[in-house]
């Protein structure tokens, strides 16, 4: 498939860090790669690949080497699952004036006024309470119709003399309906029953993380097609790159372990137990090195000496509007390759 298709429909894919995920797993287990889980004993041989999930959002998938990591360490790439958004406040239900309005909070540093007048969905992940116990469903309402109204221009005149003043508490909360539509709880039951999860009812919903994005599909734009349009390319064009090199050379046997991490929450500061300033790479490795042949002594030391992770992110291209903002002699170069 042309790679820029791949990485449209990975991005159409992927409309929240959960889905990303789900995606990335779904890309990796028809390359070879089965799941492991983190409370499980792993049996780890040469060539072995594998891939485990933490907190939903964050994914570590390798691939054993021929030597130990040890003698021939670990080529890793990191990326991030996540982007700016606006989430779903728990108490999100609002009704005012008429209408029916959802709660939101702003997430990363997002540009509040791209998310204004334009067509908005809802995805994210439901607990639900089972007779088997918790469990975690992910949902996406991709025609959900909802929308942040920007104020009309007779109403704000202001506006052309002192520039547009957005406060999220007040001016972020998208329009779900007029007044009397049913709770989101009742929504998302009838959504999960209509999946085919059997015995959801909205008082058996015991949380959600459920966030606004951009269905417009992911294209190519310029008319000659040398741009791609699309959001959350920061950071999921990188984690497009990593599984698809992850997945392109499966089996390919190397004597290093190559190794991908995707991360949830770097727009936050990655300050969480599935963030980069968590331990879950270092535990994935661990497992590796003492997986291998039984493992052996200083192992991890060993490998992390002999090891390089590269952190693959965004760039920002020259803006032609304001090319001031890059140093001269350092700009990034479109079609120029990677910035380093
Ligand atoms: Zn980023």
């Amino acid at each position: 498939m042309d790679p820029v298709a791949d990485l449209l429909s990975y991005i159409d894919a992927s409309p929240t860090p959960y889905h990303a995920v789900a995606e990335s797993a779904r890309r990796l287990q028809s390359a070879g790669y089965a799941r492991l889980e983190e409370s499980e004993t792993w049996q780890l041989s040469v060539g072995e690949r594998g891939y485990c999930v933490r907190g939903d959002g964050s994914l570590v998938a390798f691939e054993i080497g021929g030597e130990a990591p040890g003698d021939a360490g670990f080529r890793i790439v990191g990326a991030h699952t996540d982007s700016p958004n606006l989430r779903l406040k728990p108490v999100c239900d609002v009704s005012a004036h008429g209408y029916r309005q959802w709660a939101v909070e702003t997430y990363g540093g997002l540009l509040l006024h791209t998310w204004l007048d334009r067509d908005l969905s809802l995805a994210g992940r439901v607990s639900l309470e089972t007779d088997a116990g918790p469990r975690v469903e992910l949902v996406d309402f991709p025609g959900a119709g909802l929308r942040v109204p920007s104020l009309a221009i007779h109403l704000n005149r202001e506006i052309r003399s002192e520039g547009l003043k957005l406060d999220p508490q007040r001016h972020a909360a998208p329009l779900a309906g007029l007044d009397g539509l049913p709770a989101l709880q009742d929504l998302l039951a009838r959504e999960l029953r209509a999946r085919g999860v059997a015995g959801a009812a909205p008082e058996r919903i015991l949380a959600f993380d459920l966030m606004l994005y951009d269905p417009q599909p992911a294209s190519r734009l310029g008319l000659d097609g040398s741009f791609v349009s699309a959001p959350r390319l920061d950071n999921l064009a990188s984690c497009h790159a990593a599984v698809s090199a992850l997945a392109g050379c499966a089996g390919r046997g190397a004597e290093f372990t190559r190794a991908i991490v995707l991360y949830d929450h770097e727009e936050v500061g990655s300050r969480s137990a599935t963030g980069a300033a968590g331990t879950f790479l270092l535990d994935t490795l661990e497992r590796c090195v003492a997986g291998f042949k039984g493992g052996e002594a200083q192992g991890l030391a060993r490998a992390r000496a002999r090891s390089m992770l590269i952190s693959a992110d965004m760039a920002h291209a020259v803006h032609p509007g304001y090319a001031e903002k890059h140093d001269p002699g350092h700009r990034p170069v479109i079609g120029g390759g990677p910035v380093i």
